[in-house]
C-alpha cells in the first residue's frame, strides 16, 4: 500500500481517524528498547516486535505476522 500512502497528497480525515484510533489504543513507547523491554516483560518477546510510528513518532508493539 506504499504507492497509496505516497499519492496520498491531500489529508484524508478517514485515514488520519484510524491513526490516531491505533495510535491511542497502541501502548506509545519513546524507543525500541522501551518496546522491546516491555514486549520482554510481558513473555511475548518472541511474538511481538516493535516498529517506529511514522505517523505519532513513538514505538508500537504488534505481532509478527504469521
Ligand atoms: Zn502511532
Amino acid at each position: 500500500m506504499e504507492w497509496y500512502v505516497k499519492q496520498r497528497l491531500e489529508p484524508d480525515p478517514r485515514v488520519d481517524a484510524d491513526v490516531e484510533r491505533s495510535c491511542t489504543s497502541k501502548q506509545q513507547y519513546k524507543d525500541e528498547e522501551d518496546a522491546h523491554v516491555h514486549a520482554l516483560m510481558n513473555g511475548m518477546g518472541d511474538v511481538l516486535f516493535s516498529y517506529e510510528c511514522r505517523y505519532c513518532g513513538f514505538w508500537h508493539l504488534t505481532r509478527r505476522p504469521n
